[in-house]
């Protein structure tokens, strides 16, 4: 009966994988997947993981019952509070500083200052006045979709602005799920950076790229937003540029959605990378939040991940709950238990917070290592270009600028694969291979 079927097409991020693993040489490199591996070019487990399972082996009250649909309460809690800020807020007060900077307009909430350029934002006024709901979900790809399918059934706009380009998986979800999707201008090949151009409303300035999109969206439009480390570009906005898109975003009443995939990975530190989010909750909107622990704790298989919405009021957060289950319990019933333990045995547990955020710094600095080594390796080649994106962008990610033929070279002739934009995972690269991809990218750029 499935004979008139034709043979679909790989998946293009792992198809990569794909074609590497039938690839015999010996010195081939997958730099396709966004796995973290070891200097040894090995997957890892985390310490920390290790232990919290352990901790849960040893206890035999555990058992393998069903989880409530929205899965583990702990799990939920915790989560909210790692993406939208722990602290009770009860400290520092430095209204000024955030106004005089301009990062965001603060609605009398507490916000912790290093200094008076840096606001770090830890507290989480939406948790404290109960206007969060989460749910467990299937790691990040399964919050997105369970949150858009939640908007394709009860919000009033059905588009979505993704950024163009992103990751290859954004417009299937969204498609499938009943959105329509739009895009808006983000990486700018000239600069390798952000296609931002700057607000000047004195100067009368014309508006371009990523302000221009989004602010000539339809009032309402759901724009899909990176927390940080954008995945294929590692082009982030600058908090001041974050400031901006949530002030235009705000005044036309576009939804927020946000795809976290990487807090503590962009810059090793998890408050850090949490800022893009919690400048939206601060202002007392609305927002949606997809969170990954993939990356973070490294628990790729096991699917742990969250879905988060932000409300105006308690009530409407345990409404919108309400409504989340019946989209789940068509879809999977309710989702596995033993990763969200994991994450819950950890967050909850002052050491083995702590070990974690050690662990994942650790993750973040090999990274950044990766890119001044691979940049300093194409330096003393002499390899013509600017390489300076590859130590300014962020998280897992380098978009080199190599184009779909100079990546088939670098693949026929040097065994070294990823995908066909150009996109390399640093977290794929050890010392050992740096020269090896330095020598093919020289290759591929002098021929
Ligand atoms: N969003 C982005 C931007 C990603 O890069 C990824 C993983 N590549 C995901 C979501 C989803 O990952 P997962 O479903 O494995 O958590």
């Amino acid at each position: 009966v499935f004979g008139h079927l034709a043979r679909a097409p790989e998946d293009p991020i792992l198809g990569v994988t794909v074609a590497y693993n039938k690839d015999p040489s010996p010195v081939k490199l997958n730099l396709g997947v966004g796995a973290y591996r070891t200097e040894e070019g090995k997957p890892l487990v985390l310490n920390v993981v290790r232990r919290a399972e352990q901790t849960l082996v040893n206890d035999s009250s555990r058992v393998k019952e069903y989880l409530p649909i929205v899965g583990l309460a702990d799990f939920n809690k915790l989560s909210a509070k790692l993406i939208f800020g722990a602290d009770s807020g009860i400290n520092i007060v430095k209204q000024q500083v955030i106004e005089s900077s301009n990062v965001f307009s603060s609605r009398n909430h507490v916000i912790c200052c290093r200094d008076a350029s840096y606001c770090l934002i830890l507290c989480s006024p939406a948790i404290q006045e109960n206007r969060v709901t989460t749910v467990q979900c299937l790691s990040g790809t399964g919050s997105l979709r369970v949150g858009a399918e939640f908007l394709a059934k009860h919000y009033h706009q059905r588009t979505i602005y993704i950024p163009m380009p992103t990751w290859g998986n954004h417009p299937k979800v969204f498609t499938l799920a009943g959105l329509s999707v739009k895009t808006y201008r983000y990486y700018d090949p000239a600069t390798r950076g952000l296609n931002f151009q700057g607000l000047n409303l004195s100067c009368f300035l014309h508006l371009h790229g990523l302000l221009e999109d989004l602010g000539s969206a339809p009032s309402g439009a759901i724009v899909l937003l990176h927390a940080c480390a954008h995945n294929p570009t590692g082009v982030d906005p600058t908090l001041g540029q974050w400031a901006q898109i949530r002030q235009l975003m705000r005044s036309k009443g576009l939804l927020p959605f946000f795809d976290s995939a990487y807090q503590g990975f962009a810059s090793g530190n998890l408050d850090e990378d949490a800022q893009s989010v919690r400048m939206f909750v601060a202002d007392g909107g609305e927002c949606l939040v997809a969170q990954s622990y993939a990356k973070n704790m490294g628990l790729y298989g096991e699917r742990v991940g969250a879905l988060s919405s932000v409300c105006k009021t308690a009530d409407v957060a345990s409404r919108v709950e309400s409504q989340l289950k019946l989209v789940i319990r068509p879809m999977y019933s309710n989702p596995p238990i033993h990763g969200a333990s994991i994450v819950a045995t950890i967050l909850k547990d002052r050491n083995m917070f702590h070990y974690w955020t050690i662990e994942l710094k650790a993750m973040a600095d090999r990274i950044i290592s990766m890119r001044q080594q691979l940049f300093d390796a194409l330096r003393s080649r002499g390899t013509p270009g600017d390489w300076s994106h590859i130590i300014k962008q962020i998280g897992m990610f380098t978009f080199t600028g190599l184009n779909s033929e100079q990546v088939t070279f670098m693949t026929k002739e040097y065994h070294i694969y990823m995908t066909s934009d150009g996109r390399i995972s640093m977290a794929g690269l050890s010392s050992r291979t740096i020269p090896h991809l330095a020598d093919a990218i020289h290759a591929a750029v002098t021929r």
